[in-house]
């Protein structure tokens, strides 16, 4: 599904030009998005020639979204587009477990991140070792973890999810009769998707009386203790805040915040569902709580739509991704992702899980 936010990979330079102004003219100034153009253009000539395919994450910094990939998205959307590619490398414009989980699940091809640098505050927020003393601890568990984490931790795992469909997980797993579930390692994820689900949640940090007091057979959704460090950062007081200086928006929230803001916002959802909601539902404007980069990304690909762009917190992590590291990761086939082959068959079942519950 190829996005409508993507220039065509066989665009000349005037075209590259053309299409960079006419998305970016509103959200950066002309001179900077000029400096950009012959960059975005190297950049689409050496996918071509190398026959690789640029996958752009929601967060990316607009140049980028605005230009070179071939395909944009979140987690889930460019999971699935790398499985199926039959382009020789893969390039990732996203931070390092994406790059991780489309090596497990297309491990013939090259993948490329183009930053060593571009971690996650909640991949880093786990271990194998973390989750094994887990399972110890509750053996009649089933292991669910977010998306955003490294493939070490995935193969310690019976399921992977994304934001956009841990509550299909979840509510699969509970229709199949497991009442202990995992769900690692986001502890606001968890909590919120538990919260949806009507289920009771408790952190793994509690004691054991705590676990002990929820009938073994009722469903209990069991968290770990990291957050991202960007959407932990959002407050009910923001919520009011955006409310009181416009009352007639709209506010979408990412999951991944503190539950005491989503119950304040009025559409909860995945980056995806933030993109969807934007393009089909009329509103007078909307306000989006994540990472502040979607904001600018839809309002330049959606400007008859009145985006509020007040917001701030952006992630070091996906703003480590420039054009400029974008060429160099091409023309010098940086950083590749290896993975051993037995946690790359370890890792690929609770992914390929994912993504058959769309
Ligand atoms: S926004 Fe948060 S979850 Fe996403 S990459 Fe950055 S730190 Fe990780």
């Amino acid at each position: 599904m190829p996005a409508s936010a993507t220039l065509s990979r066989t665009a000349t330079l005037d075209e590259t030009r053309r299409f960079m102004h006419d998305r970016l003219k509103s959200i950066i100034p002309e001179i900077e998005i000029e400096a950009k153009v012959e960059l975005a253009h190297a950049i689409i000539e050496r996918k071509r020639e190398m026959n690789a395919v640029i996958l752009g994450h929601n967060y990316m910094e607009p140049a980028v979204y605005h230009s070179v990939p071939d395909y944009v998205g979140d987690s889930l959307q460019l999971a699935s587009i790398a499985a199926e590619t039959e382009a020789d490398i893969i390039v990732f414009c996203g931070v390092w477990f994406m790059g991780e989980t489309a090596k497990v699940l297309n491990p013939t091809k090259t993948v490329l991140v183009p930053s060593d640098k571009a971690g996650c505050s909640l991949a880093e927020g786990i271990t194998a070792q973390d989750i094994q003393q887990l399972k110890k601890r509750f053996p009649e568990a089933v292991v669910v973890t977010y998306v955003n984490t490294y493939a070490a931790a995935k193969g310690e795992s019976d399921y992977c999810c994304t934001s956009g469909n841990a509550d299909k997980v979840l509510q699969t797993l509970i229709d199949q009769g497991h009442n202990r579930i995992l769900f690692l390692p986001d502890t606001y994820l968890a909590a919120n998707t538990a919260n949806e689900l009507q289920v009771p949640y408790l952190n793994a940090q509690e004691e054991d009386a705590a676990f002990e007091a929820v009938p073994a057979d009722q469903p209990l959704v069991i968290g770990w203790n990291a957050k991202c460090e960007v959407h932990e950062l959002f407050t009910p007081e923001d919520v009011d805040n955006v409310r009181r200086q416009y009352p007639d928006a709209v506010i979408l929230a990412h999951p991944e915040c503190p539950p005491e803001v989503m119950a304040k916002v009025d559409v909860a959802g995945s980056t995806k569902k933030m993109v969807d909601y934007v393009r089909d539902v009329d509103a007078p404007r909307y306000a989006l709580f994540t990472e502040c980069t979607m904001g600018d990304n839809l309002a330049a690909e959606f400007p008859h739509r009145n985006m509020i762009r007040a917001c701030t917190l952006r992630c070091k992590h996906m703003n480590y991704i420039t054009l400029e590291d974008t060429l160099a990761g091409l023309e010098k086939l940086q950083y590749q992702v290896e993975l051993a082959p037995d946690l790359i068959e370890r890792a690929r079942l609770p992914i390929e899980r994912m993504i058959a519950i769309r």
